[in-house]
């Protein structure tokens, strides 16, 4: 393709772009194929002599488009956000154009400077302690890493070398192993299943601490947990908080766990992945009050903050934790400048990194913190609207508190009649959601995701789920109202909204599951 194609072509693409935004409603939200469905399609070589783009053109639509869930759809509720923008998409296009690999500030200044830059902004938008800013010229900053699941693990294998560092100098002859097989981190039975997966991959314990009525992890459990891991030899040293669950979007109690974590010199992880952005609104900031306890922050602009994937942010009070625990420094990547300037493959698991920060640099002058906190708002208002609907139907409970822009409910009544309603919904398939259970409680999640989504859809959705739950209720037959699938295991206090009942084991779920 020379640059004339590529300049007509490209224009077709950015038509193309705009018209499946545009017209994103006309288009079933979930895909209706089968795994494998692309095969058949497909030739089993790579061409052996060149396409015209017409043709390959063409097969977007005929082959690509049917496998496509579209997750900005206004009719896409399911998991959270996926963030998504025009300018946020120039600004993939034009990090893909100049294509730097930025390991180095001098492997292309601008790509590490505009990221400093714009990691400040987000700090401040998000009213983070100063110690987290570079421009504070302190130890700490922000950078931008794939995923919030990359930052926690990063977090984790910093924190465990802190911890050995510490215990070595005390005993030079304790051996790494002595240490890393005792260490043992916390996070609450509601974090993100990346949380735990990194404990995995550390090779650390990481321990599950139940949640209060709200989902929420508070002080006296993990002090009671630390308590009791001393008492057999453990050594705690990481805690993950969560601000914004994946399952309710509930909130840790960050002023009770953070003096517990400077008491015991344990590194405060906060996973902010999809609320993070609420922060920019000052009527959310009571949530993420404590935040100063904590050694790393990350959130994703990815999910709730119209950039695209993969776009997640890290800030540290102190880089040299990164950057001493995983230094190396061949000559071939060394530059005169390097003790002035961040060299973010320090701060990083991999060597290479795309310029990412410009769609953030656009996203943010584009719309700037006001426009952000409109769009952010605008998605709270709908799951309001949302929520005042599914009050309204006393078939239907709530079960944790409408924070942001995520709906958890539920019909009364056993587990059963709930997956009934899910199975109806998906089978329907005018919107997509996900169910999920906690405390062994079967609900629905309804996240507002796109970034269209108005009241007109929401009261689409609302109508799917009063159509779907006449043929679920349908389909429980003589049952109705009767509680016959064993039940609800409830360990731990039932969430405030769910309707109290008979406590019997459920057999069928897996309380893990997300
Ligand atoms: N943390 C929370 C609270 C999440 O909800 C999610 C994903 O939804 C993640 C972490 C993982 O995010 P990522 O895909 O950026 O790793």
């Amino acid at each position: 393709m020379n640059a004339d194609e590529f300049r007509k072509y490209g224009k077709e693409m950015v038509d193309y772009i705009a018209d499946y935004y545009e017209n994103i409603r006309d288009r079933d939200v979930m895909h209706r194929v089968r795994p494998g469905y692309l095969t058949s399609l497909m030739r089993e070589e790579a061409p052996e002599t060149p396409e015209s783009w017409e043709d390959i053109f063409k097969d977007v639509e005929d082959i690509v488009m049917p496998g496509v869930t579209h997750w900005h759809s206004p009719r896409f509720h399911g998991y959270f956000a996926a963030g998504s923008s025009y300018p946020s998409i120039l600004g993939d296009m034009l990090g893909d154009a100049i294509g730097c690999i930025g390991f180095s500030w001098a492997a292309s200044p601008a790509c590490t400077e505009i990221e400093m830059v714009t990691t400040d902004w987000l700090g401040k938008m998000l009213n983070l302690p100063e110690e987290f800013l570079h421009q504070r010229d302190g130890p700490g900053g922000g950078v931008i890493q794939s995923t919030a699941s990359e930052t926690v693990f990063l977090c984790l294998l910093a924190a465990r070398t802190k911890y050995v560092k510490r215990l070595k100098e005390q005993d030079p002859n304790l051996r790494n192993v002595d240490v890393i097989s005792k260490l043992i981190g916390y996070a609450s039975d509601q974090a993100n299943s990346s949380v735990h997966r990194s404990g995995l991959l550390g090779e650390v314990k990481m321990k599950k601490l139940a949640t209060d009525g709200n989902y929420s992890l508070r002080g006296e459990t993990l002090r009671a947990a630390i308590r009791e891991d001393k008492s057999q030899g453990l050594l705690p040293f990481f805690v993950c908080a969560s601000l914004g669950t994946t399952g309710t979007c509930a909130f840790d109690n960050l002023e009770e766990i953070g003096p517990i974590c400077q008491e015991e010199g344990i590194w405060l992880h906060i996973d902010a992945a999809y609320a993070g952005s609420a922060f920019v609104c000052p009527e959310f900031r009571s949530y993420m009050k404590g935040v100063e306890y904590a050694e790393t922050f990350s959130m994703n602009p990815h999910k709730w903050l119209l950039c695209n994937f993969d776009l997640s942010v890290m800030w540290i009070k102190d880089r040299k934790l990164l950057v001493d625990a995983f230094n190396v420094d061949p000559v071939y990547l060394k530059h005169q400048d390097q003790d002035k300037v961040p060299d973010y493959r320090h701060w990083q698991i991999p060597l290479g990194r795309r310029f990412r920060s410009l769609k953030l640099w656009f996203v943010l002058r584009s719309y700037g913190v006001s426009g952000i906190q409109q769009y952010v708002r605008e998605h709270v208002r709908l799951a309001k609207e949302l929520e005042s609907m599914v009050t309204q139907d006393d078939r239907f409970e709530i079960v944790a508190d409408v924070i942001m822009g995520l709906v958890c409910f539920r019909l009364k009544g056993s587990n059963r009649l709930t997956e009934l309603l899910h199975d109806e919904v998906l089978t329907d398939g005018r919107i997509y959601i996900i169910p999920a259970i906690a405390r062994d409680i079967y609900f629905l999640r309804v996240a507002v995701c796109a970034q269209a989504t108005t009241s007109d859809d929401i009261r689409v959705t609302f109508n799917v789920f009063l159509e779907c739950t006449e043929r679920a209720l349908g389909k429980f037959g003589d049952n109705n109202g009767v509680d016959y699938t064993p039940g609800i295991n409830i360990d731990g206090p039932l969430p405030k909204y769910v309707t109290p009942r008979t406590a019997e084991v459920d057999v069928n779920h897996n309380s893990d599951k997300v």
